[in-house]
């Protein structure tokens, strides 16, 4: 029988206030909702949206729950964690043409009992397609489908918990948080209806952003000026200012979502004006597991990887 206690159990996250100074500055506050606390492993917002997915589950009507991913996926591993806190087999599906052994994240999803299977880059392309769909539940029957980032109706539940949370922690004019799928800004927008929103891209899909503008007009702000080159990318700037952010603050961020967040919070001349003249929120969705797989492939991440480590903090 599946254990969902675990999600029972689950505690506010804290609101922190921050400061950070870059060299010849003025300091810089705002206040961080630390939702990379919410769980060791099934980390932020992944949290957030897994929950009531996997709440869901019955273990008369399925064996297991499966997802998409890339190899560093944060959501593949908070998937393969929950998975195995609730004792429900996991099945994930990878962009990648093999399963690499030495990455990770894949091995950590392993290590929590996750099936994986590679799928080629061109058929990851149809993963959203009805066809390829309905041949993969053929080829895999009796899984519980969540879809790639666990995007859908059931995690705006969880934001909606997290927006609830908020509320009850104290007020801000501005929210702000990173932007991958959307779905984390589209959930935390829907439940608060009178907040505005600042979302930084950290992928560059335009279909994605310009369905986000149409649909929240003046009450969302999109920043796209620091993708540092595209999803999932980095630069030694951004890895340092990671390391100096948590020097600093003592709030642990890696370079895919969180840094890119709080480097345009630091750095943007329009978001530093705002943060001296409105309480802004920002939300820390989480992610550290992600600096594992990217200081594989980019060692000048070594030295905060190594900090977090050695504090525990990853
Ligand atoms: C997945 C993820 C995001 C992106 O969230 P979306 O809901 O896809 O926009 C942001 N931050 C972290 C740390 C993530 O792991």
């Amino acid at each position: 029988m599946p254990n969902f206690n675990f999600f029972d159990n689950e505690q506010p996250t804290p609101i922190q206030e921050i400061r950070y100074q870059k060299r010849h500055n003025l300091p810089i506050s705002f206040s961080v909702k630390r939702d990379d606390l919410v769980d060791k492993l099934i980390s932020g917002n992944k949290w957030r949206k897994l929950k009531h997915n996997i709440l869901q589950f019955n273990p008369n009507q399925y064996v297991g729950i499966a997802t998409f991913g890339g190899a560093y996926s944060n959501h593949i591993a908070a998937l393969a964690a929950a998975g195995a806190k609730a004792k429900i087999n996991t099945l994930g599906f990878i962009r990648t043409h093999h399963i690499d052994l030495s990455n990770p994240t894949i091995q950590f999803a392993r290590s929590k009992g996750m099936k994986l299977v590679a799928i080629s880059r061109q058929d990851y392309a149809q993963r959203r397609t009805a066809e390829f769909q309905l041949n993969l539940q053929k080829q895999y029957p009796n899984l519980l489908w969540i879809p790639e980032g666990g995007t859908n109706n059931l995690a705006f539940k969880g934001l909606a918990e997290l927006a609830t949370q908020i509320n009850q922690q104290g007020s801000f004019d501005i929210i702000s948080c990173a932007i991958g799928t959307g779905g984390t800004i589209r959930g935390l927008m829907q439940a608060l209806p009178d907040k505005q929103f600042v979302g930084v891209a950290a992928v560059k899909d335009d279909s994605i952003l310009s369905k986000l503008a149409k649909e929240f007009g003046q009450r969302l702000t999109i920043v796209t000026n620091y993708l540092f080159g595209g999803y999932g990318k980095t630069n030694d700037n951004l890895n340092q200012f990671c390391l100096d952010f948590y020097h600093q603050t003592k709030v642990p961020i890696e370079p895919i979502y969180t840094g890119k967040l709080m480097y345009a919070w630091t750095h943007e001349k329009s978001l530093i004006d705002i943060a001296s003249t409105n309480s802004v929120l920002i939300i820390h969705t989480g992610g550290l597991q992600g600096l594992k797989g990217l200081s594989y492939r980019h060692p000048s991440l070594l030295p905060l990887l190594k900090v977090l480590t050695s504090e525990s903090d990853v």
